[in-house]
């Protein structure tokens, strides 16, 4: 079991492999081996080489959308699917305008597509916010396929919910970056509640 989050040593991003937890994972040679024999394939070197360069590039001046922008260039990505929540359409409006800007072309899919209803998956009027199980469900799914259909070269999420982005993510093919994701009670931005963890959110604590 690793436990790099509660790792006080670091020793791995010194190159001092010895300073680290019994459990680290320097140590195991196969998966390091693993892990360096597959960024030597074609696509994962162009990703992992472009996010760099775009790190160093942009570090501490250029925002997410801007590095976004940068990295699909660098990559050659010139289709982008963007897979937003109807939540944040404005937003995807802008998100749109600011990629064909850069002439990056966007394909976009909604949430809510194909208008199923929640009671498609066994939900009841007590389990939706209006009360209606006929209420339009997100679709996750067919947000991949769609954006698959459309041969994508890169997705961006914007703003999916918890669970949602994980259906999404799970049947994208291209590969996917994250804009935004969902967080209704902090404006989308889930590091404020750990941020005050230890004080007006120390709930996520104690429960109360
Ligand atoms: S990889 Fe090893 S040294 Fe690095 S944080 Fe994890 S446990 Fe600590």
């Amino acid at each position: 079991m690793y436990n790099c989050a509660i790792c006080t040593l670091k020793g791995c991003t010194r190159r001092a492999l010895d300073e680290s937890l019994p459990d680290c994972p320097n140590k195991n040679d196969a998966i390091q081996t693993k892990a360096k024999a597959l960024y030597q394939e074609e696509e994962n070197k162009k990703i992992a080489y472009n996010a760099s360069l775009v790190e160093v590039q942009g570090y501490g001046t250029k925002t997410r959308i801007e590095e976004i922008i940068d990295f699909a260039k660098k990559c050659g990505y010139q289709r982008i699917g963007l897979v937003f929540c109807k939540g944040l359409s404005k937003e995807a409006k802008v998100v749109h305008n600011i990629f064909t800007y850069h002439e990056l072309t966007v394909v976009s899919v909604l949430c809510k597509n194909g208008g199923i209803e929640k009671k498609f998956l066994d939900l009841t009027e007590e389990d939706t916010l209006s009360g209606d199980c006929n209420e339009v469900m997100c679709n996750p799914i067919g947000q991949a396929l769609l954006l698959n259909e459309q041969k994508t070269d890169f997705n961006v999420i914007m703003g999916l919910c918890v669970g949602h982005d994980t259906l999404v993510m799970k049947y994208l093919e291209a590969p996917i970056t994250t804009l935004a994701v969902k967080d209704r009670v902090t404006g989308h931005n889930p590091l404020a509640a750990i941020y005050l963890s230890e004080s007006y959110y120390k709930k996520l604590f104690t429960g109360v």
